[in-house]
């Protein structure tokens, strides 16, 4: 009798399994049909982050705490912390190539200091942090391709069940060993910049570039994706929308579609000052996200009290200094140092975390470091588009 049940038991435990993977399959893919249309792209990248992410039981418990403090911090305008980040951004390096005229490293205004994050820092970190983490960026400002130490890293990462996307000028990836290296780390999104098709456009922005090499590069990653029959990176191309090139958009679809890549972004541009906006913005209205009036810069959109960043993803500088986000590109507003004694842990609930949250909360026009950033305004911000 026991041993006859004992088959009907494992049946129905194996029926019931399939059942759930089949509607996890089924939501996974539903999310990515969804979060690949322009209309429903912002609501279900998160989730979709969630969803596509390498699983472990502590990862996803971890998820429900976060995002119903940040939920609930906005409710009661109380910085409420739980749980432990499941998204973290790393600074590969803080040095750069290129000279872009925009960027605080290319422009030589970076007064923190600037070089490459250490291996054993970095493993250090991820130790720490892995057994929360979903999702990984690794970049901030600079070339993440000038650490000699990139794959390694992805590869760190990626033993530690997360996904992880990077960013690059493109300057790196011709060199075929290179481009093997990148394909087997196992890297799931890679973002190349191209602001151009022609050199003289594209040097318009990316001065002390080769657009040669990057297509070339681009070229050399599509074929090794294939002759290694792997899906991943999924590539992206990214064109920043600036006056000089705005009428080279139409083409660069074009480029984009015979390079054979996955998917290209149009981003609108962050300037600084009325003078830079008045040299780079595009002229078309609906590829800018700010409002020039009366000699002064104002983004469009209200700013929301909020900020998903500083509960959900810290990052971390070359140097190992803990910031609120990307647009803190000198250690404006430093919250702790990674590299110290001091753990992960301890910078994410210890006090200049807490305050700043407090600010956020009390009012986020009020913080200069706030005032020209686009979180929450993300629909003005990029247009992604699949190829
Ligand atoms: S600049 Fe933007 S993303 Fe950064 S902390 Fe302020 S509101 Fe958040």
């Amino acid at each position: 009798m026991g041993r006859r049940q004992a088959p009907v038991r494992d049946r129905r435990r194996s029926e019931l399994t399939n059942f759930f993977r089949t509607g996890y399959r089924a939501a996974q893919g539903a999310f990515l049909l969804l979060s690949s249309t322009d209309r429903w792209r912002r609501p279900f990248i998160l989730i979709r982050r969630v969803l596509t992410a390498p699983m472990t039981l502590r990862k996803i418990l971890n998820v429900p705490p976060v995002v119903a403090s940040y939920l609930l911090s906005r409710l009661t305008r109380r910085p409420i912390v739980l749980g432990r980040p499941f998204m973290l951004m790393l600074e590969p390096s803080s040095q750069c190539n290129l000279h872009c005229p925009l960027c605080a490293v290319g422009a030589g205004r970076l007064t923190r200091p600037q070089g490459h994050m250490p291996l054993k820092q970095f493993n250090r970190i991820l130790d720490q942090m892995g057994p929360y983490l979903l999702h990984l960026t690794l970049w901030n400002q600079g070339e993440p391709f000038l650490n000699p130490h990139l794959i390694e890293m992805i590869r760190y990462a990626k033993a530690r069940k997360m996904t992880v996307l990077t960013s690059t000028n493109g300057h790196y990836l011709a060199d075929g060993r290179m481009a093997d290296r990148l394909v087997r780390s196992g890297l799931d999104d890679l973002i190349i910049s191209l602001d151009g098709i022609s050199p003289r456009t594209y040097r318009g922005y990316r001065k002390g570039g080769d657009l040669g090499r990057v297509l070339s590069g681009i070229d050399t990653m599509v074929r090794t994706k294939k002759r290694l029959r792997s899906a991943r990176p999924f590539i992206e191309l990214q064109f920043l929308i600036m006056k000089h090139n705005q009428h080279e958009i139409e083409p660069f679809r074009s480029l984009a579609k015979r390079l054979g890549v996955d998917r290209i972004s149009l981003k609108t541009l962050q300037v600084e000052t009325v003078q830079e906006a008045r040299q780079f913005l595009p002229r078309r209205r609906s590829y800018r996200r700010y409002r020039v009036e009366n000699g002064s810069i104002r983004l469009k959109g209200k700013l929301g009290h909020h900020c998903r960043w500083i509960w959900f993803c810290p990052v971390i500088n070359s140097d190992g200094t803990v910031c609120p986000c990307c647009f803190d590109k000198d250690n404006q507003v430093p919250l702790g140092k990674a590299f110290n004694a001091q753990s992960m842990d301890d910078i994410w609930h210890g006090r200049p975390y807490r305050n700043f949250r407090r600010r956020i909360l009390a009012g986020r026009d009020r913080i200069p470091l706030c005032q020209n950033c686009s979180e929450g305004l993300a629909r003005l911000v990029v247009r992604k588009e699949a190829v």
